[in-house]
């Protein structure tokens, strides 16, 4: 089954079940808290918070969103994207537990000709949150899960929250068995390669007080409404149901793997193992096939490269994308070949991704070619100094990064990432140092400045502008993510 048909069966059948289809939100996200759409329940926050009353009571989406946090996961795991499309039912104040759990296992056993998916129910494995008793009885004693594949998950995998007073609630989770040859027996909480984690129940019941992190804080008590937000995600069904190794290999995603691999002259293997030979040649294709896919779609939403907030990220898959291809030993650009194959795979669900292609296409190509520029420039430079701090027995000093910055314009991130697989460290924290330094100088020049007589507009513009700031990482890293 294609990913469009997955997602078309899932919109289908909660669609029979009363809820009303509401269309995917754009990966901009609406909540300015967020700099992206990271589930499907972020576009229904002023709903499931009681801001806003909704217009429904039942809704069902297929949502895309980018987690940023994944990125390190990319093409390691066999099921973390930055981009991915998350389906999802909602109730609120309307059906609860029972019905969520109902619907989802109707939804995953049915046969594909009664519009289900036709999952073998003993391949299915449910974690429940330790406390939530009635969570467990639904499962064992109304669905007829046998016991021992329900297993009790503590906060940290089972209570949702937003990290804020407001509501909370235990989650259930949904598992597929890819069997013994991917790992240990013992369920989820044993192996989360072999049980893949398919979809995620939020019962949204309590109301949550002050208190820190994932599990110190308080309850205040019963919600006086009850909310039901769940997500499956749709790539790591579509693995299950097309019979392949991971995400990066499902339709809408492979096409771009395979085009990369031709390019690098390379036989993609599908490894997992990282003790196999093949294993760096495969994460460096799927990470391509990844970022490519997830820049398609976020230039598509309307982020375009820059130093700082979701620019930065976009910029950052660009060229990690770019990164890979060289590792895999293409040195000439890449996107012009591979841009082109993500827009296919993705046109049947994302139709906008065709018709604005010619805007797309420009600003990653221009990007790619900036970096490639940027490269050109600093990879000597960079290389020199890495031979000369090993001879000298010490890491790559703050002063050499920020020189590189300062006149190649290499990113931090790149000089990390090269000096690394060089096996050398870098003085990082003495570089944001100097960074800030020079930020602080620069804007008491541009104090100075000011009360002279010459038109310094444009300068000030072009500082504005310059690669100077890099709010990129600390936004990055404090991206909260919801569930
Ligand atoms: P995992 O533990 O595998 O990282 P999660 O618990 O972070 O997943 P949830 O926040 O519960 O994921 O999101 C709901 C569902 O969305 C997951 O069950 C999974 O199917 C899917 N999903 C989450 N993150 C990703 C991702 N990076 N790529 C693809 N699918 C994802
Ligand atoms: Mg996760
Ligand atoms: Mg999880
Ligand atoms: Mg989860």
């Amino acid at each position: 089954m294609k990913s469009h048909d997955i997602a078309s069966r899932w919109v289908d059948f909660f669609a029979s079940k009363s809820h009303t289809p509401v269309p995917s939100a754009s990966l901009v996200s609406s909540d300015p808290s967020l700099l992206f759409t990271v589930a499907g329940m972020v576009p229904f926050i002023p709903y499931l918070t009681a801001r806003e009353v909704p217009p429904f009571q039942r809704a069902t989406s297929v949502q895309k969103c980018i987690r940023t946090g994944d990125i390190d996961e990319v093409g390691k795991t066999v099921r973390h994207g930055t981009f991915f499309q998350m389906c999802g039912n909602f109730s609120f104040g309307d059906y609860f537990k029972e019905g969520a759990i109902s619907y989802a296992w109707e939804l995953l056993t049915s046969p594909l000709d009664a519009g289900g998916y036709g999952l073998p129910a003993e391949k299915l494995w449910v974690t429940v949150y330790l406390d939530d008793e009635e969570a467990l009885e639904i499962w064992r004693d109304k669905i007829g899960v046998p016991a021992d594949r329900i297993q009790k998950m503590g906060k940290a995998d089972n209570y949702w929250s937003t990290g804020q007073p407001g509501p909370a609630g235990p989650c259930s989770e949904i598992f597929y068995d890819r069997g013994p040859e991917y790992g240990i027996d013992g369920g989820p909480a044993a192996d989360d390669t072999r049980y893949i984690e398919i979809w995620n129940l939020v019962f949204m019941q309590f109301q949550r007080g002050e208190g820190t992190g994932k599990d110190n804080f308080e309850i205040l008590g019963e919600l006086p409404k009850k909310n039901i937000d769940t997500g499956l995600g749709l790539e790591r069904l579509a693995m299950i149901l097309q019979g392949v190794e991971n995400m990066y290999e499902t339709d809408q995603v492979r096409p771009v793997l395979d085009k990369a691999a031709q390019l690098a002259g390379k036989d993609y293997t599908s490894t997992e193992d990282p003790k196999d030979p093949h294993h760096t040649d495969d994460v460096r294709l799927r990470v391509v096939a990844d970022h490519i896919r997830s820049s398609l779609m976020l230039i598509s939403d309307g982020v375009s490269p820059s130093n700082e907030g979701r620019g930065y990220v976009l910029r950052r898959l660009i060229r990690r994308a770019v990164r890979a291809m060289r590792l895999l030993g293409v040195e000439t650009a890449v996107l012009p070949d591979l841009l082109p194959v993500s827009r296919d795979a993705m046109k049947g669900a994302y139709p906008e991704v065709e018709t604005d292609f010619a805007r797309i296409a420009r600003i990653a190509y221009a990007e790619e070619r900036s970096f490639l520029r940027t490269i050109a420039s600093g990879t000597a430079r960079l290389e020199e100094a890495v031979k000369e701090s090993k001879a000298a027995n010490t890491h790559l000093t703050a002063a050499e990064a920020f020189a590189l910055h300062d006149t190649y314009g290499f990113p931090i991130d790149l000089t990390l990432e090269m000096a690394g697989e060089a096996g050398l460290a870098v003085d990082e924290s003495g570089f944001r140092a100097l960074m800030l330094e020079q930020r602080q100088r620069a804007q008491k020049d541009a104090k100075a400045k000011k009360s002279g007589h010459a038109d310094l507009t444009v300068f000030h513009e072009l500082l504005a502008k310059g690669e100077t700031v890099f709010t990129g990482y600390s936004e990055l890293e404090s991206q909260g993510r919801v569930r």
